[in-house]
């Protein structure tokens, strides 16, 4: 059973991310035409591109480079506000995990809470705005629900997921308020946000990529 993150495993959860993404990119656009411009699938699969890319030919030791490595990259090749909040949410993970080459599950809480704090602080947003927040918020405290309750990895991340997800379910009956979603204001509701389900799917691809772990059980 994985206890800790290392970096082959954070590779492998932003592969399954940039895949999923990559996978989503039209869904993506067309609930951004809804509530945005619709260009938040083309955004975050370019970016998602350029990662795979770039994961051919990077190594890092330490998890924060690597997540610096891949805020860096996000922020270089994301357009649109989501690549800045995306960007800087791996900035934050790096900033938690400097100088470790692992994680255990209240590391990674602590990660993920910077994370959202520094979302929050960059967007000028908080949970109910129909954003982005609305799916990483509830998964952020059903972490450390987790870390209270000595729960593992993969059963917290499980329920991180399940959490997210209702979030972003939870989206659509919201206003935008924040965002190019903001300028649709009544005409929003009714339609999912589109950063909260590629965020659903940032906590979704975690959990996958700690269930499929092959490293030696530790
Ligand atoms: P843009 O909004 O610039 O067109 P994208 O279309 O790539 O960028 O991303 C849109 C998503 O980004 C929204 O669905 C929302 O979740 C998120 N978002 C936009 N503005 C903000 C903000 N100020 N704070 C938090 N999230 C935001
Ligand atoms: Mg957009």
């Amino acid at each position: 059973m994985t206890k800790e993150i290392n970096v082959p495993i954070a590779q492998d959860w932003l592969k399954e991310f940039c895949n999923a993404v990559i996978g989503l990119e039209d869904y993506l656009n067309e609930l951004d035409a809804a509530v945005g411009d619709g260009e938040h699938g083309s955004n975050i699969s370019t970016g998602a591109r350029t990662l795979l890319e770039e994961f051919k030919s990077s190594h890092h030791e330490e998890l924060g480079d690597f997540f610096e490595f891949v805020g860096m990259t996000i922020i270089n090749s994301v357009g649109g506000a989501s690549g800045a909040l995306y960007g800087t949410f791996f900035l934050r993970l790096s900033d938690i995990t400097a100088n470790k080459s692992s994680a255990d599950l209240a590391v990674i809480t602590d990660a993920f809470t910077s994370g959202l704090q520094g979302i929050m602080e960059l967007g000028g947003v908080k949970p109910g705005d129909k954003t982005l927040v609305d799916a990483l918020e509830p998964a952020v405290s059903s972490l450390v629900v987790s870390v209270k309750n000595s729960d593992d990895l993969l059963q917290a991340f499980s329920k991180a997921h399940y959490a997210a997800e209702f979030g972003c379910a939870a989206t659509a009956q919201m206003e935008a308020r924040k965002g190019r979603g903001s300028y649709q204001g009544q005409r929003s509701v009714g339609h999912i946000d589109p950063g909260a389900t590629s965020m659903a799917a940032l906590v979704r691809t975690f959990s996958q990529a700690i269930a499929t772990d092959r490293s030696p059980i530790a």
